[in-house]
């Protein structure tokens, strides 16, 4: 069976797919938009349980900020939300410790000034380079022509921004810093300017949620574009992600786009050396002169994607290691209101053991959904995501799982196991299906380049008219790092005659 012919099919309603798809249909391209799930929105998905709704993909949403993508998409989308800025921004909680990333400076230095008075001088000199490199990055994207260069010319101007050469605008820079701190872990700069074990664990936490990489993983580049976004703001949606779902779905709608659900895609079709549409498991046959691909790689390469010969090393983009290396697992608990403590932020990242690097079975996020949502829970409960992302191996126990992360909650929510109302454990296959991909997989061990301070791949895959978008793309894996590659995928298929 074949279906008409339509501009554009997108694979996938995830964040990626769905801001892709809006945008085309605004910019009035014909748009399909399936995906295999029985609802839209991928990853940023509520579940809905006994009357508890509980956030359980992205809640922490930087990128709202003027000119940040999550507003530009919505401002181009004609999409107005309810948001609250989250003030501070995230809570660290060491066993002597516990600081929160205010966005006020003069709330922040008091701050490192009561937890860490001998360091101040280091901290200081730290956020001062680190918002230093942050400009600085952002002059020099602006020297960058659209991605992915079209012609030699443009192709040369991104080479010499990219490894920072003789005429790039970043090494008349004294010292030419953004190459420098590209090839510098964060934890050297940390050391450099004396900051202690403590307080490299707080930084640590955050970019190990932000980013999923410790401070040995991130260069210092890296570590300063994820914070700096982070200090421009962060803000929670009335109704979480799942409100901002449903904005996107009506609007896309509104402007003329076709949305499937419940309709897995089971490959693309490549006429000659060009896509031409997809064939969805049931049989149909969907064409379309572009294809975004917004599914996990290793869908798209180990079944979306007929294997094609040898072609140019833009094949690698495709066929790289995409065994996914860290798993979520979660915890999804509702506690009487009175029990939280009033200190205690939207987000808190609890680190068990001050001695070791704030990562995998170290780092725990509790998210509390904000007071007042009523969506989410009766008055009175407030309900929590707690949770870490792990290192994939067999035989993670749950009942070890659920006690380490009642036990992480524990420090900042004494006596919860006692005065929870509800609790229920998400394992990485339970997540799985919820999320409806094919594993909780959140990192991918991915051989990829530093793109001046985001990892990454490109959008174009190497076929004519297939485009990829979403998490594991390039620029990185936040909602809003998401957002920000839509943009530009769409606005290359607007453009395009
Ligand atoms: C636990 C957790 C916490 C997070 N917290 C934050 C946070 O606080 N802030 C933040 O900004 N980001 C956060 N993120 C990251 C953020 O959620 C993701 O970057 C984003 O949601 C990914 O969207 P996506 O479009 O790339 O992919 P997905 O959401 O994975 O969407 C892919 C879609 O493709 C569909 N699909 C797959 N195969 C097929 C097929 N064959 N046919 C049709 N459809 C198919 C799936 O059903 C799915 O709907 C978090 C992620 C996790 C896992």
């Amino acid at each position: 069976m074949s279906t008409q012919g339509y501009d554009v099919a997108v694979v996938g309603a995830g964040m990626g797919g769905l801001a892709t798809a809006c945008l085309l249909a605004k910019a009035g391209r014909s748009v399909i938009l399936v995906d295999r799930a029985p609802v839209a929105g991928g990853v940023c998905q509520s579940l809905a349980i006994d009357g508890l709704r509980f956030d359980i993909g992205a809640t922490l949403l930087p990128g709202f900020g003027p000119g940040g993508p999550l507003a530009t998409l919505c401002q181009r989308l004609g999409i107005s939300l309810s948001t609250k800025e989250c003030d501070p921004a995230f809570q660290v909680a060491l066993p002597q410790h516990r600081i929160s990333l205010w966005a006020t400076p003069a709330a922040w230095w008091r701050e490192i000034r009561r937890e860490f008075p001998d360091e101040e001088a280091g901290w200081r000199a730290l956020w001062s380079e680190l918002e230093d490199l942050a400009a600085e990055r952002e002059r020099a994207l602006r020297e960058v022509p659209p991605l992915p260069p079209e012609g030699w010319g443009n192709r040369l101007r991104v080479w010499r921004v990219v490894t920072m050469g003789p005429a790039s605008p970043a090494t008349t820079h004294p010292g030419g810093m953004l190459k420098r701190s590209m090839a510098t872990s964060f934890r050297v700069t940390m050391l450099r300017h004396g900051l202690g074990q403590a307080s490299q664990r707080v930084l640590e936490a955050g970019l190990g949620y932000l980013l999923l990489r410790d401070a040995d993983e991130c260069s210092t580049l890296e570590a300063a574009v994820a914070l700096q976004r982070v200090r421009q703001g962060v803000v929670a949606v009335a109704g979480g992600m799942a409100a901002v779902v449903e904005a996107l779905v009506g609007r896309f709608q509104q402007d003329g786009g076709q949305l499937r659900l419940e309709t897995p895609v089971a490959r693309i079709l490549v006429d000659g050396h060009r896509v031409a549409g997809v064939v969805t498991e049931g049989g149909e046959t969907i064409r379309a002169r572009w294809v975004v691909a917004n599914v996990p790689p290793d869908v798209l390469t180990g079944t979306l994607l007929p294997p094609r010969r040898g072609w140019f090393r833009r094949r690698r983009a495709v066929d790289g290691p995409w065994h996914p290396v860290q798993v979520a697992q979660a915890m999804l608990l509702a506690v009487p209101e009175a029990l939280l403590p009033s200190e205690l932020s939207g987000h808190c990242f609890v680190v068990g053991d001050p001695q070791r690097p704030a990562r995998e079975e170290n780092l725990v996020f509790i998210r509390t959904a904000p007071a007042g949502d009523e969506g989410q829970a009766p008055g009175g409960i407030r309900c929590l995501t707690v949770g870490r992302f792990v290192v994939r191996r067999a035989g993670c126990e749950d009942d070890a799982m659920a006690s380490d992360l009642l036990e992480a909650v524990d420090q900042i929510v004494p006596g919860v196991a006692s005065a929870m109302v509800f609790h229920r454990l998400l394992t990485p296959a339970a997540l799985a299906e919820a999320w409806g991909r094919p594993s909780a997989a959140v990192r991918y061990s991915v051989d990829t380049r530093d793109w001046l301070g985001e990892r990454g791949l490109p959008h174009r895959l190497g076929r004519p008219g297939l485009f990829a978008v979403g998490e594991w793309t390039y620029p990185g894996r936040l909602v809003c790092n998401v957002a920000e590659g839509a943009i530009r995928v769409a606005d290359q298929i607007s453009e395009s005659a």
